[in-house]
């Protein structure tokens, strides 16, 4: 029949059964599906649901520097607030530093498309997370 070649596991033990089965011989669990992969499948969508976030008007023009990051992690970090916005955006590190010593930890420009500047410039002055402002619904009271 068709889906006999699903080998059943054991969640716990991770002992193989035949699809007949439906408890863990050792241990009396009920065994899953091993060949679920369900990790990669999550991965893929959050990438998906990453780029249906970029707002097309905000993809237009040429790349104007908005922001600077002093190293490649805060470079992340804006550029996540940026994607929270809608807004696509790219990072090149500063003139000047180009030299190897500086190539992980040198500081980033940050550059969005020119139709995107303005929704940008205001998503980077918000008050980032972790303020201590009240009305923040991203960071509610404990
Ligand atoms: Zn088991």
């Amino acid at each position: 029949m068709a889906a006999g070649d699903a080998p059943l596991v054991c969640p716990s033990c991770g002992l193989e059964h035949p699809p007949s089965e439906r408890f863990c011989r050792a241990c009396a669990m009920p065994l899953v599906y091993a060949h679920r992969t369900r990790q990669s499948a999550e991965r893929t969508g959050e990438r998906r649901m990453q780029a249906r976030k970029i707002k097309p008007q905000y993809s237009e023009g040429k790349l104007v520097k908005v922001a600077y990051a002093q190293n490649q992690p805060e470079a992340e970090l804006l550029q996540g607030l940026l994607l929270e916005e809608g807004i696509p955006s790219m990072t090149r590190r500063a003139a000047g530093f180009d030299v190897p010593d500086f190539l992980a930890a040198g500081p980033r420009d940050i550059l969005v498309p020119e139709s995107g500047v303005e929704a940008a410039q205001q998503a980077l002055n918000a008050p980032a997370p972790g303020s201590t402002d009240p009305a923040d619904p991203l960071d509610p009271v404990s």
